[in-house]
């Protein structure tokens, strides 16, 4: 086994590396040295994108897989019919998913704990691109805990948002503490973007946080092309798995992106080579804006099919739809 660099980064890199992200379509092609004809400026999900990671594009390619979930484009104006803002009903009071400000509830036995509105990084395709974050956040977290903390069928509780990690150390190490000095809940699960687009964030005192926590800890990952994964993610993996976690990743498939079976087959073998297991492989989400990402059921199921017959069951995620005011994920195919 080749030895992985488990050293943290130093505190601040990342604070740095976020203030130098790029802003803009513009100022991002034009680092590349890239014209896209379909570019455009957001305008109400602005453009964000680290440097490490527009590093890992190719320069002058205006196809390129990781461009094109940053990059924003023309296409995202264009209305599209069945294409809407809150498609899986997370905000409809009438769906009874969320009672409390900041909580989720679609299954039993877990919560869904809004940590912040924040990302590092701002995908396209973002199935909470519109989500009213401010009617969620911090005025309301101790009602929110009081109420996981009300619940005694809770086991699991699941940091989301925007990107969880991008909480600051003494924050998120006191919402961790808050969490797990909650008796029922034996699992923190936390939802994060970043060990990919901002590895940087891997400090010891991030660490520290999530190694005090007497939880199991799961980390899901979201990585969507093995071009991704880099040797900073690996670091950061392996950081994040000395710390306690178990490491997950759940994809999007995304037209024009990664959907071919050959480039889940990368994805998968590369998650595999930084000890990362494959869990979900999302079908899309009618989200407005994002219509240009749809991948048909039939075309992900036809695509699922060519993975199966290439890779080892461990290696297979498991292809899921949300459906909406469904309290459960359907699974289209499993391996
Ligand atoms: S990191 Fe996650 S929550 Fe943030 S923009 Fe990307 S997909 Fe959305």
């Amino acid at each position: 086994m080749i030895p992985v660099n488990e050293t943290p980064w130093e505190p601040g890199l990342w604070h740095a590396a976020l203030k130098q992200a790029y802003r803009s379509s513009r100022s991002l092609l034009a680092a590349l040295g890239t014209r896209h004809a379909d570019a455009a400026e957001a305008d109400d999900f602005p453009v964000l994108v680290p440097r490490g990671f527009a590093r890992r594009m190719q320069p002058g390619d205006p196809d390129d897989p990781l461009l094109l979930q940053v990059l924003a484009v023309q296409a995202e104006k264009q209305p599209a019919a069945g294409f809407v803002s809150d498609p899986l009903y997370e905000t409809d009071a009438d769906a009874g998913f969320s009672h409390t400000p900041g909580l989720i509830q679609k299954y039993q036995g877990r919560v869904l704990l809004l940590a912040t509105g924040g990302c590092a990084v701002h995908c396209r395709y973002c199935f909470r691109r519109h989500f009213p974050y401010q009617a969620h956040l911090d005025p309301h977290l101790d009602q929110a805990l009081n109420a996981v903390a009300a619940d005694t069928s809770i086991r699991e509780v699941i940091l989301s948002g925007g990107d969880p990690l991008l909480l600051e150390d003494q924050p998120l190490a006191e919402l961790i503490n808050r969490i797990a000095r909650i008796p029922h809940v034996r699992r923190l699960r936390i939802h994060t973007r970043i060990p990919i687009v901002l590895p940087e964030r891997t400090t010891p005192a991030l660490l520290a946080a999530l190694q005090a926590a007497p939880l199991q800890l799961v980390l899901v990952v979201h990585a969507n092309h093995g071009r991704e994964l880099n040797t900073d993610t690996e670091r950061a993996f392996g950081c994040l798995r000395r710390s306690g976690a178990w490491l997950f990743n759940q994809a999007v498939l995304l037209r024009g992106i990664n959907d071919t079976a050959a480039a889940q087959i990368q994805l998968a073998e590369r998650l595999f080579e930084q000890q990362v297991l494959p869990y979900y492989l999302h079908l899309p989400d009618r989200v407005a804006g994002t219509h240009h990402f749809f991948v048909s059921r039939s075309r992900g199921q036809a695509i699922f099919s060519d993975m199966q017959a290439h890779l080892p069951g461990y290696l297979l995620p498991r292809l899921v739809e949300e459906v909406p005011k469904k309290a459960s994920k359907m699974i289209v195919s499993s391996g």
